[in-house]
């Protein structure tokens, strides 16, 4: 059986697990089934420290050696500038998507004023939590000036993702311009040390089965259903806006911008949003959309190394999506409509927020709060919107991951079409009629 097939099936097997669990918790009092699910929830927390842990390595390793073989260092600035401009771009698009659909199924005005209640008391703690949170995390300004590492040691400690790129660039550009022998014999060290790590995603890949089975089980088997049901027209809302953009926005980039078939990219690259969905984590998701995005698509090493690590920390369509919505569903909640000038601030401060977010689990939620706070009037206390919506946050935490890095490979082929690279998905724009 192929690797994505099992993990298919993990995932659908802990998916009807997790809901037999809870059902069978909430309709009988038994709850031997979900403390069984609980009880194995470490073996997929294992697993995601596992592949967790060759993130640094593996980032490093293939971006110092893309960098240092490049050759023509503009090369990479071309690359960068295509990048950074297309991921704002499809972010923008995706802000859009929510902000239409929060006007057309206006989610905020179907809401139970007794489910109000509730969803208030029962998270309102929680959300102040959040919200303390948001305050600790730093602006856009700082995480522009914290690029830049004053020691690479310890931002290869925390794994902090852009301060590692920089300095893996850096480096990678230094070692390009040592004379020949030199520079060769650090792109082979390096590049072994590439190499290795594959190695390691490969193995922890085999053990990706049980991982997601254990984390999906868990997850399902302690959620409320009852909070679905009063954030029901909400959920579909985000789900139908982050279907719509996986939908459209990107089958069009691909077609049209990297001339390829979208089915055939989206069979080839498939394992990525059920890591990324069973995870939660586009950092932890980060070594298999690499070897997805060189060994399926056959985008090059140079492209992926710097495409694929930067979208995994700045591009996040499904998350700054969702926060267009969650921001319009509170509006509409607390204090009514929103203007339209205030919904074109949206799409601005969504899309620089998500750019905020790290790749890691609920951080899309307390970045949330810069948007709250921009977009509603000063007397609405965030903590309560917050509160509101963190009973569905899990499951919506999942979906959106699974959309963010599916933008980051749909960026890594287009980028590498724009350099000319001949990719090993099936061409999808007009071929030419054989002459009759
Ligand atoms: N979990 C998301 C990610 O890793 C971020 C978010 O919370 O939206 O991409």
């Amino acid at each position: 059986m192929k690797l994505h097939t099992k993990i298919t099936l993990a995932l659908i097997l802990g998916a009807v697990a997790g809901v037999a669990a809870h059902l069978l918790a909430s309709a009988t009092g038994q709850t031997w089934l979900r403390d069984a699910l609980v009880w194995i929830e470490p073996i997929g927390n294992a697993w995601i420290r596992l592949i967790t842990m060759v993130v640094v390595p593996l980032v490093m390793a293939s971006l110092i050696v893309g960098t240092a073989s490049l050759g023509d260092i503009t090369k990479l600035g071309r690359i960068g500038g295509k990048t950074v401009a297309y991921y704002l771009c499809t972010t923008a698009v995706a802000v859009s998507i929510g902000l239409l659909l929060s006007n057309l199924l206006a989610p905020g005005s179907h809401m139970d004023p007794t489910a109000l209640q509730n969803l208030r008391s029962t998270y309102i703690a929680e959300g102040a939590s959040r919200v303390r949170m948001a305050q600790q995390t730093p602006g856009l300004k700082d995480v522009i000036l914290d690029m830049i590492p004053r020691n690479p040691i310890q931002a290869m400690a925390s794994g902090d993702m852009l301060p590692i790129i920089f300095f893996s660039i850096f480096f990678g550009a230094a070692v390009s311009v040592l004379p020949g022998e030199r520079r060769d014999g650090v792109i082979k060290f390096v590049d072994g040390v590439n190499e290795a790590a594959m190695v390691m995603v490969h193995w922890i890949m085999e053990l990706a089965p049980y991982a997601v089975f254990a984390l999906i089980g868990a997850v399902l088997a302690r959620f409320g259903a009852d909070v679905l049901k009063s954030l029901l027209v909400y959920s579909v809302t985000v789900l139908l806006g982050l279907a719509l953009h996986v939908g459209i926005t990107y089958p069009a980039a691909l077609r049209f911008l990297a001339r390829v078939s979208p089915v055939d990219f989206f069979r080839r690259v498939r394992e990525v949003p059920l890591i990324a969905f069973s995870t939660s984590s586009s950092n932890a998701t980060l070594p298999v959309t690499m070897e997805t995005a060189e060994e399926e698509v056959g985008v090059s090493p140079e492209v992926s190394s710097f495409v694929l690590p930067l979208g995994a920390t700045i591009n996040m369509d499904g998350t700054a999506l969702y926060q267009a919505v969650a921001t319009m569903f509170i509006a509409q909640v607390l204090v009514g409509h929103l203007s339209l000038a205030a919904q074109l601030g949206i799409v601005a401060t969504a899309t620089l927020a998500s750019i905020g977010a790290a790749g890691v689990p609920s951080a899309g939620i307390i970045i949330l709060i810069v948007v709250l706070k921009q977009a509603l009037p000063a007397s609405v206390d965030p903590a309560a919107g917050i509160a509101l919506i963190l009973g569905v946050d899990r499951i919506l935490d999942m979906c959106r991951t699974a959309v963010n890095v599916t933008g980051d490979l749909t960026a890594a082929t287009v980028v590498a079409r724009s350099e000319g690279e001949t990719l090993k998905v099936r061409s999808g724009g007009r071929r030419a009629r054989p002459a009759a």
